[in-house]
């Protein structure tokens, strides 16, 4: 084949794009930060391009899939959620797209442990009071106090893959974790943790023996010192259990009044509204937030009210952005790689050109019903 496989990308993605190239592919990278407007998405691919890189902030339906009929073959995503990708359109129009799914899994979880510890301790107005020649003197309880981390009961929120990855790191700081999941239990693992927390107990690393269960949502919340969210954005009609606003003023206010909500999952799963009225009304102790309804954040967010910021982080979608996590070239490493991959994958017939075989395809359900 001496045609050149096209190539759209819609911001640049490091490296990659050159392992890309050395393979021969003609790919064209939109060259500014900011995302491109879709009209441009739709009439590069008109033009005729074989593959789509996407993010989050690209909005891609049946209008991008009928611009691409009979010459996109694939959209390849880099991220894990794919909220902003019609799942319906694409199967529709027949055409696979992928994620890079594992690779972000312990950056992301990590970042939500850090973002948990940030406020509970309040490291950010503590820094404020050394930087703005407020620290006048020590004292036991002025001008405030934090809350330990260590040793509390954490609620997770969906435990897949960044949700597991995030009790593991709970377990060094011997932690209780009560774990909600509508879809699948993972009890093997729960055993394991609840194993190895035995193991610390039997072994005097810790004082108390902490434990792990799963347990329905409304338990979860009110029994819990620290929420953390990590489920998919599902709207209604996309799931048995959606999680759109699933954190509403009735849910906020099963939580304890001390209790912190962490969310690197997707901002839409909690109303925002609800939130800055449950943190102004001390319903709850704080939130620390990485995704918001809209993205960036407006700047006449309620949650942007100075009354809250001692207890409202505000992080900028930023869970994730670690360098090897971001940018390795490596498909097992980083999200770069993984996402040209999974694009090459398809557009090289890895696999003998059977999509439901290809690692990285997510919808996998609308191929292979034929032969
Ligand atoms: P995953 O699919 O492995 O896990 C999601 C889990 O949520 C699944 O086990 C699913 O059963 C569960 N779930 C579905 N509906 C639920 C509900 N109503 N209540 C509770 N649990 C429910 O996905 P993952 O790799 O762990 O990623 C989770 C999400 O995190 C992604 O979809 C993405 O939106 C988000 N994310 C954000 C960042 C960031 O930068 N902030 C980075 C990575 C991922």
């Amino acid at each position: 084949m001496d045609k050149k496989l096209r190539v759209f990308a819609t911001c640049d993605i490091g490296e990659a794009i050159e392992l890309l190239r050395g393979r021969g592919y003609e790919v064209e990278v939109y060259p500014q930060p900011e995302p491109p407007a879709k009209s441009l998405i739709v009439e590069k691919v008109r033009a005729g391009v074989d593959g789509l890189i996407t993010t989050l902030r690209d909005q891609i339906d049946a209008e991008i899939f009928e611009a691409g009929k009979g010459t996109l073959r694939v959209v390849a995503q880099y991220a894990v959620g794919f909220d902003n990708i019609n799942r319906a359109d694409a199967n529709r129009y027949e055409i696979p797209f992928t994620n890079t799914a594992d690779v972000l899994t312990e950056a992301t979880a990590e970042f939500a442990f850090f973002m948990m510890g940030t406020l509970a301790r309040k490291m950010w107005p503590a820094e404020h009071l050394t930087r703005e020649l407020k620290w006048g003197y020590w004292h036991p309880y002025l001008p405030f106090l934090g809350d330990e981390v260590t040793g509390k009961t954490v609620a997770v929120i969906g435990t897949g893959r960044i949700g597991l990855a995030f009790i593991k790191k709970c377990v060094g700081f011997d932690m209780n974790v009560l774990c909600y999941d509508p879809a699948y239990e993972n009890q093997a693992f729960v055993q394991t943790i609840q194993e190895i927390n035995d193991l610390r107990h039997a072994r005097g690393l810790t004082r108390e023996k902490a434990w792990i269960k799963y347990v329905p949502f409304e338990e979860a919340l009110a029994g819990a010192d620290f929420v953390s969210v990590h489920v998919p954005l599902l709207r209604a009609g996309e799931s048995a259990t959606p999680t759109y606003h699933l954190f509403n003023e009735k849910n906020l206010r099963l939580m304890k009044p001390t209790a912190y909500l962490v969310n690197t999952s997707r901002g839409p799963v909690i109303d925002e509204a609800a939130l800055a009225r449950a943190l102004r009304e001390n319903w709850i102790g704080g939130a620390a937030l990485d995704v918001y309804e809209k993205e960036p954040l407006p700047v006449d967010s309620p949650l942007r009210d100075a009354a809250i910021a001692d207890r409202c982080r505000l992080m900028p979608h930023f869970a994730s952005a670690a360098r090897i996590t971001r940018l390795s070239t490596d498909p097992e490493k980083g999200m770069a790689g993984r996402c040209v991959r999974g694009l090459i994958d398809v557009l090289e017939g890895n696999y003998g050109g059977d999509v439901t075989k290809m690692p990285y395809v997510v919808n996998k359900e609308s191929f292979g019903k034929a032969s």
